[in-house]
């Protein structure tokens, strides 16, 4: 069984604009590229390719979403005004910094496609698992509007696609994006049958949401897990995190299908996040998410690709999850390493690291074996 890599170079042509980062270029702003742009995933996908891995993975084109599949988890309304903006030349998807242009539509039902067919493959059992690389992103967009880059929730709709067409009753999201999955957590707040887990800066952006204390509402009260890292965390803290908090919680839930909401702006050189993981603590997050499936789910995994901005570091993260997803036996080097052995900041688990996390399980022990 192989793992599934879906790809279309649509991906790698759109554009999200000048600016400053994120910003408009005005003021003292001087011109440059949005920071979500082509270079991250482009050399993503060459990196792959030059490691060797199109040889071991299975290449696939993905399929675009339909309009009935987005309205599982989105209004109407929000999917339409999304077309409408697209086919007026552009605007903002929502929140003031989500760019569109005229082509932002078709990549955006692209991407929510991207994780379907990923899905597809997994639930078919054609594939051991899947990885859907795409552009736009999806985790902060919620029923009514797109948010923080993203337009459509591709994780949502792919959660809601394996229940409606293969009869999947639990789905677990799990959220390894620097930043709050704010959109799945409103989306499924209410739904059970849809455990959501963000692990994420702690009041990073959104700023107002994502606090352990929001643990879903009404029958999904405690299907909602929000796991707050401190600054400077690093991949011992990161690793200690999932191993004291979410993986018993998937065990504890038990969902048949495990969809990673899968951004690498944790790491050491992403200009949006300040967690400090390395390629190697990628790897070993996408390692534990990867046993935890096998232990409650057959392996039935499904990773989808959130932000990432850093154009040389974040394609060796990718890298790190798609070598542990396809089991190469050996992982390429990464060539950061001996740089970032020299800085032992974000390489030893602090006590107030530590004491932060504990708190954390502490309160999520009312829902959860912990
Ligand atoms: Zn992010």
């Amino acid at each position: 069984m192989t793992t599934a890599l879906c790809w279309d170079e649509r991906f790698a042509v759109h554009d999200m604009g000048r600016g400053a980062m994120y910003l408009p270029a005005e003021g003292l702003l001087e011109d440059d590229v949005h920071v979500d742009n082509t270079a991250r995933i482009v050399r993503t996908r060459n990196l792959l390719a030059r490691a060797g891995l199109d040889a071991v993975l299975r290449i696939v084109t993905p399929r675009e979403a339909t309009v009935e599949e987005l309205a599982r988890v989105h209004s109407l309304e929000h999917v339409g005004r999304m077309e409408v903006i697209s086919a007026a030349g552009g605007g903002d998807a929502g929140g003031g910094y989500t760019p569109m242009d005229s082509r932002s539509y078709e990549l955006a039902l692209l991407s929510a496609g991207s994780a379907l067919t990923a899905l597809e493959l997994v639930l078919q059992g054609e594939v051991a698992n899947a990885h859907a690389m795409l552009r736009r992103s999806g985790h902060h967009a919620w029923r009514d509007s797109g948010y923080g880059f993203c337009i459509f929730n591709n994780c949502a709709v792919a959660a809601r696609a394996a229940q409606v067409e293969f009869g999947i009753g639990r789905v677990a999201i799990v959220d390894i994006d620097a930043h709050h999955g704010n959109g799945s957590e409103w989306i499924f707040a209410a739904d059970p049958s849809v455990l959501t887990v963000s692990i994420h800066q702690d009041r990073s952006f959104p700023s107002d949401s994502g606090q352990v204390e929001h643990a879903g509402e009404g029958a999904g009260l405690g299907t909602n897990v929000n796991v707050n890292l401190p600054a400077g965390t690093g991949d011992p803290g990161y690793h200690y995190a999932l191993d004291r908090i979410v993986l018993p919680v998937l065990r504890g839930y038990r969902p048949d299908l495990v969809v990673v909401a899968c951004g690498v702006d944790a790491s050491l050189f992403d200009p949006l996040s300040r967690l400090g993981l390395t390629a190697a603590g990628f790897g070993g997050a996408a390692e534990r998410l990867l046993a935890v499936a096998g232990e409650v789910c057959d392996g039935r995994l499904v990773s989808v690709q959130e932000g990432g901005y850093s154009p040389a570091y974040a394609p060796f993260c990718w890298l790190a999850i798609v070598e542990t997803l396809a089991g190469v036996p050996e992982r390429h080097e990464d060539p950061y390493e001996p740089f970032i052995a020299a800085q032992p900041c974000c390489r030893e688990l602090a006590s107030w690291q530590r004491e932060a996390i504990d708190a954390q399980a502490e309160f999520l022990g009312r829902y959860w074996p912990l």
